[in-house]
């Protein structure tokens, strides 16, 4: 695997690989990795693409100063992963290298409602930042495919608007969620729960879980109303559980109002602040 800290050196290295006919498939994460992460790159490497990786802690996407703060860093490890997992390039760059300073490389694309909702309520700004990081990297990595992880569903809807609106020949393809053994999904925000909090929280996904089951018989409004009072009951403190359509993020009000629906939620475990989704039906359900 090699690393790279510059844009001018990762390029060399991609112009490369182009020659020789290969295509690129990039995973972009914030470091901190786990096994979700790894799967994105053997995902790559199954499609018979060359895996590449970055780490950035992406200052533009934080709302929260003190979460920019807190978010783990774990260089030294996750380059071990790294290669173990088979990824060939790794881009690893400083701020300056992605936001030269003085150019302007804010993406001012309208997202309409995706970005307005659930994570985009609670966050202010956050997935402007991340579409801005998110272009800015694949104009310097150059992929065929983009893999990112279904953990983060808004994000991903919002990443497949911002290649539409591109018109990017670019191919997003989506990652399952990767969970612990107890279902909790796993995050880099894991690593920072009290031993107390890391036992409640695979709470979570149970009553994820129960929300698909009982939203086939259920208004929406009632089995969000159950979810958010469980979430509370287990000891977590809910900011959301939304039953969504899947492709426009808008509430759902019951089983046949749509042919895909998501559940999402946040909550915060403690000091650290959990999401977690499950499609409740798939636009393959004719249930
Ligand atoms: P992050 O480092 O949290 O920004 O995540 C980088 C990428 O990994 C994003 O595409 C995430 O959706 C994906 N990812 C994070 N956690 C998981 C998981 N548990 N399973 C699958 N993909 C994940």
């Amino acid at each position: 695997m090699i690393l790279f800290k510059t844009v001018s050196d990762y390029r060399a290295w991609h112009a490369e690989q182009r020659r020789a006919g290969r295509n690129i498939g990039f995973a972009p994460t914030m470091g901190a990795l786990h096994e979700g992460h790894l799967e994105l790159l053997h995902m790559a490497q199954r499609a018979g693409d060359v895996p590449v990786a970055s780490i950035f802690v992406n200052p533009t996407q934080f709302n929260d100063p003190k979460d920019l703060e807190k978010y783990p860093r774990t260089p030294g490890r996750d380059m071990e992963l790294l290669l173990s997992a088979g990824c060939e390039a790794l881009f690893m760059p400083e701020v300056n290298e992605v936001y030269p300073p003085g150019q302007d490389l804010t993406l001012h694309l309208d997202f309409g409602q995706l970005d307005k909702v659930m994570e985009g309520a609670f966050r202010p700004g956050h997935f402007a930042g991340m579409a801005t990081v998110v272009n800015r990297l694949i104009n310097i990595i150059g992929p065929q495919r983009l893999y990112m992880g279904q953990k983060d569903f808004q994000q991903l809807t919002i990443v497949r608007d911002m290649l539409r609106q591109l018109q990017s020949p670019v191919e997003l393809v989506m990652c399952p969620t990767v969970r612990e053994p107890d279902g909790l999904a796993m995050s880099s925000r894991n690593m920072r729960l009290s031993p107390e909090m890391r036992q409640i929280a695979p709470v979570i996904y149970q009553i994820l879980l129960e929300a698909k089951a009982a939203f086939q018989h259920r208004p929406a409004a009632q089995v969000q109303a159950h979810a958010m009072a469980a979430l509370s009951a287990a000891g977590l403190k809910p900011e959301y559980f939304e039953l969504a359509e899947g492709y426009t993020l808008q509430p759902v009000g019951q089983w046949s109002d749509a042919e895909f629906v998501v559940a999402c939620t946040a909550a915060w475990a403690g000091e650290v602040r959990l999401i977690d989704n499950l499609v409740l039906k798939a636009p393959e359900d004719k249930t």
